[in-house]
């Protein structure tokens, strides 16, 4: 950044002094010479609420500075789920753990499987929600009356964002995030930054088309890539009933590594389309990475190799160097810590200006029994 040590050490201090970083000395015992300081968020003063809203189950956290996921719960959600009992029941789930957390809340982040227009959470079409231009982030705000930020974004983006910062794509700055589930959606992460395009819907590959002869698909069209690798063709792919759920994808995988025929057949004809999909991404955008999330991570124990072959030779640009695919490094949390995130960008942007050190290092001689709560956490 160009700045000289002693500024460093004066703005280092400041944060210091709001509880948001803390210096240690790394452990350096086997190498020559005078260790630096090394500085490192504290995750134990601030947090942010931050909810992953799924078709059929939401994640709400608490989550420090840093990643650190402090408390979680899941609830069992419903699809089609109409807007009022989701944000009301939502906000409560928010406000409960809340005050179980106690301490500094500086900031609610959910992440939403649809497009998303613009932080202030205006969803304009979340098809596995039934949902259509939803003003949820207003709405989730004034149910949850708190005098924090709530931000809101789409749950591929975020998953891909955390993964990038946090996840299997950590120092690799181009790289695609592929999440399935009963939808797929998509992060694309280009020189670092993550793409969202004019509107804030870029990386919505889920419909893409892959298959023209393929099963129709509730956008409308017909074989997009969510109806041909999304949960429920995988299930039906391998001769089970669609409605089996996570818990029949696993069975799936099970069967397939002892070599059941239906589910190794099935897992085949999923990897074919799976890989043309990946392939037409990473040909345009030139990734180096691709990370699977979600359920379809799930997949690579059992069919990694071979997945990867298929893209190696649908990707001849890159058939010098193989994009490698890896399962996403925070599990099913990808996007819930996305949605962190996102919450925490207020304060990273202003984390002098936005909040007096009163609110965010009580006095040491008297801590309130919530912050103290919230750090045993
Ligand atoms: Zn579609």
């Amino acid at each position: 950044m160009g700045l000289n040590r002693s500024t460093i050490k004066a703005l280092v201090e400041e944060l210091v002094d709001r509880g948001l970083v803390s210096e240690i000395i790394p452990d350096t015992a086997a190498r020559a010479g005078r260790p630096s300081h090394v500085v490192v968020p504290r995750s134990d003063t601030v947090h942010v609420l931050a909810a992953e809203l799924g078709v059929d189950t939401t994640t709400v956290a608490a989550v420090g500075l840093g990643g650190a996921v402090l408390a979680r719960r899941q609830y069992m959600s419903t699809s089609p789920s109409p807007v009022d009992q989701t944000v009301d029941r939502l906000a409560a789930e928010l406000a409960d753990l809340q005050s179980e957390m106690g301490g500094r809340l500086v900031g609610v982040g959910v992440a939403v499987p649809g497009l998303v227009q613009g932080s202030d959470g205006w969803v304009e079409l979340a098809p596995n929600l039934g949902w259509r231009e939803v003003p949820f982030g207003k709405l989730l705000a004034r149910r949850l009356g708190l005098d924090v930020p709530v931000k809101v974004g789409n749950d591929g983006h975020v998953g891909g964002l955390a993964e990038h910062l946090r996840g299997s794509g950590q120092g690799t700055d181009n790289l695609l995030y592929v999440s399935g589930d009963v939808g797929v959606g998509g992060g694309i992460i280009l020189d670092g930054r993550i793409q969202l395009g004019a509107c804030g819907y870029a990386g919505e590959i889920g419909h893409m088309m892959v298959n023209p002869n393929g099963r129709p698909c509730r956008c409308g069209g017909r074989g997009c890539f969510e109806t041909e690798v999304g949960e429920e063709s995988v299930l039906v792919a391998c001769g089970r009933s669609p409605d089996a759920g996570r818990a029949g994808l696993r069975e799936v995988f099970a069967a397939a590594a002892l070599g059941e025929p239906a589910a190794v057949a099935g897992l085949h004809d999923v990897v074919i389309w799976l890989a043309r999909g990946l392939a037409s991404l990473v040909n345009v955008l030139d990734t180096e990475l691709v990370i699977l999330g979600g359920t379809l991570a799930g997949l690579l124990p059992a069919v990694g190799p071979g997945l990867a072959a298929e893209l190696a030779s649908l990707t001849t640009l890159t058939s010098r160097h193989p994009v490698p695919i890896v399962a996403s490094g925070l599990g099913e949390d990808s996007a819930m810590v996305g949605a962190a995130e996102l919450a925490f960008e207020p304060l990273i942007a202003h984390p002098l200006g936005a909040f007096e050190p009163s609110r965010l290092v009580p006095p040491p001689s008297a801590p309130t029994s919530a912050s103290a709560a919230g750090v045993a956490v």
